[in-house]
C-alpha cells in the first residue's frame, strides 16, 4: 500500500527501512524529514502492521504532505495480524521478515513503482540488524548505509561479543552479576556482568538473541557507512571501538533535536507525533498546573512489561516519596492479563496523573518535569539528555542494561536501579533525584544538554556529520545514475 503521490523532479532518492518498533520508526522518521528538507526524495518503508498504527495514531501523512518527494510505503512482515511482534517473540518477527519481506522489498526496488517522478532509488538506509536488506542492496547494485538506533555503548558491546567469548567472559554461570567485564574497550573500569545486554545472562551461547546480535552485527561492515543516533561528546571513547569495525561513521544525533533545529531555522517547527499509540494530551494541562521541576515523569517505553507486584512496588514508592508524578501505564504494561489495580487509580489522584500514552518529547520539555523514571531505552535517554532532565533507570532488556550504567557511572546523569524493584528503594531514589541531590544532577544534566545542542549547531560534530552524509548521498546518486545510463 502506498500513501502520498509524488511529482517531484528527479534528485537523490533514498529508501529508508527501519526496524518495525516504536523507537526506531520514530527516530528514522526524524531522519527522513531531515533528508526531505535537504531536497532528497525519500521512500519510507514500514510493515503493514506499523503502517496501519501510524495512520491511526500519528500525523505523519499530513505532516509529510508538504514534501512532494516523500512516499510512505508498506510491505508485509509475513506474520498473522494477531501476532504480538514484540516482547519475547520479537525473534519470530526477524525470522519472518527475512523470509517474507526480503523478496517483497526486492520486488519493490526492481519493479519501477517507486521511480515515477522521483527517479530510481539511489541508496538505501536500513537498520543494520536486518542484514537481509544488505543482501538485497548488493543483489541489485544499490549502495546501502546501515543505521542503528540504539546507543553506541551497547553497539560497541555487540561488536565485542566474539572478543568476550574468546576471553572466556561469555557465557557465564552462577549468580555473581557484579563480576567485572574486561574485554570491551573503553569500559574496563566500570562494566559488570549485570550491565551487559540482558541476553548475555545465559550459560549458553546458543540463545537466538546472542546469535542474532553476534552474527548480524558483523554484517554492518558490508555497508557504505554506519549512521548512529548519538553525538561525539557523549559517546566519544566507545565510538573509537566501533570505528575499528565501521570506519565510515556518521554520528548525527540526537536526531529529534536535530530535526527540531532544522525546522526552527526555516521557521516551520510544530510539535510532531510519530506515535503508534493514541497520545493522551490531557497530561499537558495537568503539568501546566504543577510547580517548576516538581514532577517526576515515569515511563517504561513501548515494549517493557512488569508484573502486578512490581507495579505496586513502583506505585507505593512513588506515593511514599511525596513527589508529584506523571505515569504512563500502557494497557499492555502489566504482563499477562493484569489490570491496573483500582487502588492505584484511586490513590494516585492526590499526587499523580496516569495516562496510557504521553506526548513524551513535549512532556520532557515541560518546565514542571524535574526527573524521569525510565526503562533506559535509547530514544528516551536522548530525549531526557536534550531537555536536561536527570534520570532514575530501571532497564528492562537489550541495550538498556548498559545505557543505565552509562547514565549513572559515566555521565553522572542519575541513578541506576537495575535488578531491584522495591518500594523502599524507589522512594529513596525519587527523593534523592528530586530533592536531596537535585542540584548536583541538574548541573550535570544541564552540562550534557549544552553539549548536545553544541553538537547540532553549525560546525558541531553532528551538524558536520549530517552535512557529510547528505553530500555523500548526493554524490552516490550522481554516480548511480551515470552507471545506469551506461548499462
Ligand atoms: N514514547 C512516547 N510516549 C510514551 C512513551 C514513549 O511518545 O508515553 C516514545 C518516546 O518518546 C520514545 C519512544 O516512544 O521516542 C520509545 O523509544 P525507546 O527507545 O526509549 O524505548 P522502546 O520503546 O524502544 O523500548
Amino acid at each position: 500500500m502506498q500513501t502520498n503521490s509524488s511529482s517531484a523532479p528527479a534528485s537523490p532518492h533514498v529508501l529508508i527501512f527501519p526496524l518495525p518498533l516504536q523507537g526506531t520508526v520514530n527516530s528514522m522518521l526524524k531522519l527522513a524529514e531531515i533528508l526531505c528538507i535537504s531536497d532528497i526524495n525519500v521512500t519510507f518503508v514500514v510493515t503493514d502492521h506499523i503502517h496501519s498504527r501510524l495512520l491511526r495514531n500519528s500525523n505523519v501523512v499530513s505532516r509529510f504532505s508538504k514534501y512532494p518527494g516523500f512516499v510512505l510505503q508498506s510491505i508485509s512482515d509475513g506474520l498473522p495480524k494477531e501476532h504480538p511482534r514484540g516482547g519475547s517473540r520479537y525473534i519470530e518477527m526477524f525470522e519472518s521478515m527475512k523470509l517474507n519481506s526480503k523478496p517483497l522489498l526486492k520486488e519493490l526496488l526492481t519493479s519501477g513503482w517507486l521511480d515515477r517522478g522521483r527517479g530510481p532509488v539511489t541508496c538505501i538506509i536500513a537498520d543494520g540488524v536486518m542484514s537481509f536488506v544488505c543482501d538485497v542492496a548488493n543483489d541489485i547494485g544499490v549502495n546501502i548505509f546501515c543505521t542503528r538506533t540504539l546507543s553506541a555503548c551497547s553497539l560497541s558491546i555487540f561488536f565485542s561479543l566474539p572478543k568476550l567469548i574468546e576471553a572466556g567472559e561469555l557465557p557465564f554461570t552462577g549468580g555473581d552479576l557484579d563480576t567485572p567485564i574486561k574485554s570491551v574497550p573503553a569500559m574496563e573500569k566500570f562494566l559488570r556482568r549485570r550491565d551487559l545486554p540482558s541476553f548475555c545472562r545465559s550459560d549458553t551461547l546458543s540463545g537466538p538473541s546472542i546469535q542474532l546480535f553476534k552474527n548480524e552485527n558483523q554484517e554492518n561492515a558490508r555497508a557504505q557507512g554506519l549512521i548512529l543516533n548519538t553525538f561525539e561528546d557523549i559517546e566519544g571513547p566507545v565510538l573509537e571501538n566501533i570505528r575499528a569495525f565501521c570506519p565510515n561513521l556518521y554520528t548525527i544525533g540526537p536526531l529529534h533535536a536535530h530535526l527540531k533545529m532544522k525546522l526552527a531555522a526555516k521557521s516551520c517547527y510544530t510539535a510532531s507525533s510519530n506515535s503508534l499509540r493514541k497520545e493522551d494530551r490531557s497530561c499537558m494541562s495537568w503539568l501546566d498546573s504543577q510547580a517548576c521541576k516538581s514532577v517526576i515523569y515515569v515511563s517504561f517505553g513501548s515494549i517493557a512489561t512488569m508484573t502486578k507486584d512490581q507495579l505496586m512496588e513502583f506505585w507505593c514508592g512513588l506515593v511514599n516519596s511525596e513527589c508529584k508524578f506523571l505515569w504512563v501505564i500502557r494497557p499492555d504494561l502489566i504482563a499477562g492479563d493484569g489490570e491496573i489495580p483500582e487502588e492505584v487509580l484511586e490513590g494516585t489522584k492526590e499526587r499523580g496523573y496516569i495516562v496510557g500514552w504521553a506526548p513524551q518529547e513535549e512532556v520532557l520539555g515541560h518546565q514542571s518535569v524535574g526527573g524521569f523514571l525510565t526503562h533506559s531505552g535509547w530514544n528516551s535517554t536522548l530525549e531526557s539528555v536534550v531537555e536536561g532532565v536527570p534520570m532514575i533507570c530501571w532497564p528492562y532488556f537489550m541495550d538498556q542494561q548498559v545505557n543505565s550504567r552509562f547514565v549513572s557511572e559515566v555521565w553522572k546523569l542519575g541513578l541506576d536501579m537495575k535488578d531491584t524493584c522495591d518500594r523502599v528503594i524507589v522512594e529513596r531514589m525519587v527523593k534523592d533525584l528530586m530533592v536531596k541531590r537535585k542540584d548536583e544532577f541538574l548541573k550535570s544534566a544541564d552540562r550534557m544538554a549544552n553539549l548536545a545542542m553544541k553538537s547540532l549547531s553549525e560546525g558541531g560534530s553532528s551538524y558536520s556529520n549530517l552535512e557529510r552524509l547528505i553530500q555523500d548521498i548526493k554524490t552516490i546518486s550522481v554516480v548511480h545514475k551515470e552507471a545506469k545510463k551506461q548499462q
